[in-house]
């Protein structure tokens, strides 16, 4: 091949063998298709087809890729353009050099404004490794771009390529959690945990996920236990060509996606059902509260406790009754740890649980020492302050009853 290989791609630019190729993102639920990517491929005259990995890399080395990005974006912008209201947001890959331009924003507009399209349709991705430029840069660049409307992928994020302190800084909305982690066709307990783990982090973070590299019934069936929000892999589709993508959103019926659901299949739910028996028979009662509602409702309780409290009431009045029923010498450790107003506290103050053991009396007169373990949670929407309680006796071993305050574990 004469020239060099920036020139020979300019060349196919100019003879249409440039092409965006498009690999849908499908919601694993529902089996339709809720965004995709643009890869570039370069289609010779004779059919074949070069992938981007024989001239990415080496564009990229020599700072040259942003010609092929861009025209990558250009192609995506005609094609949501074409598909009109049944456009999808389609993510365009950004190599090395444009976390260093600092008028990326302004040509992205432009781009847009030219075919009047949705600014929120178009996603920008990048990887930790492709980007040179210093990491407050980055953060600045990816602010930047999500402040002018676009959405930041952290695209290959577990290829060893991307850390956790990128996503930790980085504002970028969503995460591609690379295929790497899908090498073992999630079967192995290891494998298993450490992608769950991932999607605890990314879901606590309030990112959205894809996963990417799905090819088997068994990774999707595991990634459907984690809540994952797309799924793109060849198992749905490969990366396709300008009009079969047309049609895959235009005319195509949802995928039979054969939704595993955790809750409703024997094995999940049995795992559930085998925590919440191992909780419930541990403790003697469990009480479920609403700090901020000031109400509660026992969730189990033994006969053999033998205490008059309601099943369900405010909460205050619930304590006024365990107060009264509790040993004199212990009503000033309840007190301090268990009064509406001290949770509430040891909950601002960041505490994850309070847990006492005192002197409790039975309706007939009995004394038993009981630990008291109460859990809070906070209702991320409602901002209330909820707490679970574990009650049992632990007369059986007498270096457990402390009766003093403690807090936490
Ligand atoms: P990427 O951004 O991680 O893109 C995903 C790659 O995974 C694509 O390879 C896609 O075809 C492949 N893939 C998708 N599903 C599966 C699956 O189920 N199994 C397997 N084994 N692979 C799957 P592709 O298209 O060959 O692209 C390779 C890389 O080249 C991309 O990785 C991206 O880093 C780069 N690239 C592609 N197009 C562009 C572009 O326009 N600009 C820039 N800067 N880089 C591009
Ligand atoms: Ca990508
Ligand atoms: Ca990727």
């Amino acid at each position: 091949m004469k020239g060099t290989l920036l020139d020979n791609i300019v060349a196919a630019m100019e003879n249409n063998e440039l092409q965006a190729y498009y690999q849908p993102q499908y919601n694993p639920r529902k089996g339709v298709i809720g965004g995709a990517e643009a890869l570039v491929r370069w289609v010779k005259p004779d059919g074949t087809i070069v992938p981007p990995a024989e001239f990415i890399p080496e564009l990229e080395e020599k700072g040259q890729v942003s010609i092929v990005d861009w025209f990558i974006t250009e192609e995506a912008c005609k094609t949501i353009k074409e598909l009109g209201d049944k456009a999808i947001k389609i993510s365009v890959n950004f190599g090395r050099e444009h976390a260093k331009d600092e008028h990326f924003v302004e040509k992205l507009d432009k781009m847009v404004e030219a075919y009047h399209i949705d600014k929120s349709l178009l996603g920008v991705e990048i990887t930790e490794s492709d980007v040179v430029a210093e990491k407050e840069d980055v953060i600045a660049w990816v602010q930047r771009v999500e402040a002018a409307g676009y959405t930041v992928s952290i695209d290959d994020f577990g290829s060893g390529m991307s850390s956790l302190s990128f996503v930790k800084d980085v504002p970028a909305k969503v995460l591609k959690i690379d295929k790497s982690f899908l090498e073992d066709n999630c079967q192995s307990e290891k494998g298993r945990i450490t992608l769950e783990s991932v999607f605890y982090m990314a879901h606590r973070l309030r990112l959205t996920t894809v996963v990417e590299g799905v090819e088997t019934k068994e990774q999707l069936d595991f990634i459907n236990t984690c809540d994952c929000d797309y799924i793109q892999g060849y198992l749905f589709s490969k990366p396709v060509p300008h009009d079969e993508f047309f049609n895959m959103c235009t005319n195509e019926a949802p995928v039979d996606v054969d939704f595993f659901d955790p809750f409703a299949s024997q094995t999940a739910f049995g795992q559930v059902r085998a925590l919440i028996d191992a909780v419930y028979s541990k403790f003697h009662m469990v009480v479920f509260t609403n700090l901020t509602r000031d109400s509660y409702h026992v969730m189990k309780r033994e006969t053999f406790m033998n205490t008059l409290l309601p099943e369900t009431g405010s909460y205050t009045e619930g304590y006024k009754y365990a107060r009264s029923m509790c040993k004199e010498e212990d009503v000033d450790t309840l007190d301090k740890a268990f009064t509406r107003e001290n949770l509430l506290e040891a909950y601002e103050r960041g505490e994850k649980s309070v847990v006492r053991i005192v002197g409790q009396r039975t309706e007939e007169g009995e004394y038993h020492k009981v630990a008291f373990e109460d859990y809070f949670m906070n209702h991320p929407d409602s901002n209330d302050v909820f707490m679970v309680s574990f009650i049992h006796y632990v007369d059986f071993s007498d270096d457990t009853y402390v009766g003093t305050v403690r807090f936490g574990y």
